[in-house]
């Protein structure tokens, strides 16, 4: 989405090319709603099914991305819910059938319903909405559907969109955009790559019931991650019943006869594997700021070694009445920190602040299944920046499969640099992580020391209570 500041010198446009999106919608309604700035959003045409022109307000997360995705999380977690309950002496089934087309509609109907709450936010907060495809005419003009609209500031907040790698037959995968709307549960999936959105939908489609191959180039799956969450997490999708390919890169995708797809992967020493049979492949390979057609070029702005907008520290362009948020400048891509930048830039432009986002320590979680929740550095991190690190760990089963025959289990795991005491990442994988990480985070960000953790007291019986218990 492009969202533009229009004429006057409290005013903002902000354009999009395809999505109102998190960072769009809170900057504009912030900057309209709190310091009186004139603000109009311009934003592709709403469409529940994914096309490339598909828009509406909400964006990527709320549309396409983490809302949708949780449903299907939620969605993925009853059966083995069912299969638990037996062992609690509920005569539960877990080989119950679920119409998939009913949770379909109802994931539609929901995220109508946010569109529209979207929508509320920008019109009760007198954000203008502009609908069609916005770009940059110069440095102060944004053109929509051959309308120009004038700001004293531009704000860029386009997002990101899937990207896949050249191989034989890549015209074949879907992307995340169109695994959210699959008419019917696969019954074999092959995914290729192995970060955030790989292992999430790998981890929804294996609970749905579906053979699930994870295939990747690395040696463990989510890189950037703590090495030994790392293995643990692996270790436990093993458990589940996913198939885990490690180092294995896509060779080629071919269609059968019968409509299905044959996947050629293969390791760098030339070990291949042939998995037959998937009714689809989902490249979750990673995404790409949306900078194509925004007039950015013709505009001067520069961008990235990386192909985002290159942003000062304080989001703004090397044009000065040009700024950028989120995705589309590939600094840490998560809704959150699309809405801290665009809360920062608010302050800087109208509050008379120089605001810069603060990207340290922010906790983040990986919705697959078990669940990661981490905030702060890797050991591999802590090690290089500090040297000296204690390292307290702790791997157990929790309370509720003692009793129910799931033989998932928990990792903890504490960073502490020694010469400060303060306490440099926390990491969990198991149930309820992303929920626990987030309170750890508030601590870990105001400074928190293991002396201060070790004072508190634990919530009996929880998960939680391990972390302020390891000596
Ligand atoms: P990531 O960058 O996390 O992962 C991309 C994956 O694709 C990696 O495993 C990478 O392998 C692999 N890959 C890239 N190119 C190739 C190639 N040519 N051949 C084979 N494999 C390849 O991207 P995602 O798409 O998973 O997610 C994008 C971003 O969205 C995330 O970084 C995250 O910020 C955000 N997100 C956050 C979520 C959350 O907060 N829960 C959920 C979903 C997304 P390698 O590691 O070897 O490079």
């Amino acid at each position: 989405m492009m969202r533009l500041c229009l004429s006057g010198n409290r005013s903002m446009a902000v354009a999009s090319t395809s999505r109102a999106g998190s960072g769009g919608v809170r900057a504009s309604r912030i900057a309209a709603s709190n310091y009186g700035a004139k603000v109009a959003v311009c934003e592709m045409p709403y469409s529940a099914i994914a096309t490339d022109d598909a828009g509406g307000a909400g964006g990527t997360c709320v549309l396409r991305g983490c809302v949708p995705k949780k449903l299907f999380v939620y969605a993925s977690e009853f059966r083995e819910v069912f299969k638990d309950a037996r062992g609690f002496g509920f005569d539960a089934n877990p080989d119950v059938k679920q119409d998939w087309s009913s949770f379909l509609a109802k994931k539609r109907k929901e995220l109508e319903r946010l569109h529209n709450v979207y929508m509320s936010l920008l019109s009760n907060a007198n954000v203008d909405f502009i609908e069609g495809r916005g770009r940059l005419v110069d440095a102060h003009t944004v053109e929509v559907g051959g309308k120009k609209y004038t700001a004293q500031n531009i704000l860029v907040a386009t997002g990101a969109r899937a990207f896949v790698p050249k191989f034989e037959g890549s015209e074949h995968c879907i992307v995340s955009d169109h695994i959210l709307e699959v008419p019917k549960v696969p019954k074999r999936l092959v995914i290729v790559g192995s970060g955030y959105i790989a292992v999430e939908f790998a981890s929804i489609f294996n609970g749905l019931g579906t053979e699930v191959h994870l295939v990747f180039r690395q040696d463990q799956p989510l890189r950037g991650f703590d090495g030994e969450v790392r293995d643990f997490a692996a270790s436990e999708y093993a458990k589940t019943g996913m198939h885990l390919h490690a180092g294995f890169s896509p060779v080629s995708v071919t269609k059968a006869a019968d409509g299905t797809f044959n996947v050629k992967a293969k390791t760098k020493d030339g070990k291949e594997i042939n998995l037959e049979g998937a009714d689809y492949v989902l490249a979750a390979t990673g995404r790409r700021p949306n900078i194509r057609n925004l007039g950015l070029e013709e505009t001067g702005v520069k961008i990235s070694d990386k192909g985002a907008i290159a942003v000062d520290r304080l989001s703004r362009t090397n044009v000065p009445s040009v700024w950028a948020i989120g995705d589309v400048t590939d600094r840490m891509a998560l809704t959150p920190v699309a809405l801290m930048e665009g809360m920062a830039l608010v302050k800087t432009l109208f509050a008379g602040q120089d605001t810069a986002p603060d990207h340290a320590d922010i906790a983040t979680a990986v919705f697959s299944h078990p669940e990661i929740g981490t905030v702060g550095l890797t050991e591999e991190q802590a090690a290089e920046r500090y040297g000296d690190l204690d390292i307290f760990t702790s791997s157990f089963k929790p309370m509720r499969n003692t009793i129910s025959g799931n033989e998932g289990r928990a990792f903890m795991k504490v960073i502490v640099a020694t010469d400060s005491d303060r306490v440099v990442g926390i990491h969990m994988v198991g149930p309820t992580s992303g929920e626990i990480m987030q309170g750890f985070g508030v601590a870990v960000k105001m400074g928190l020391t293991k002396t201060q953790l070790d004072s508190v007291v634990g919530i009996h019986p929880t998960s939680a209570e391990e972390f302020v218990t390891l000596r």
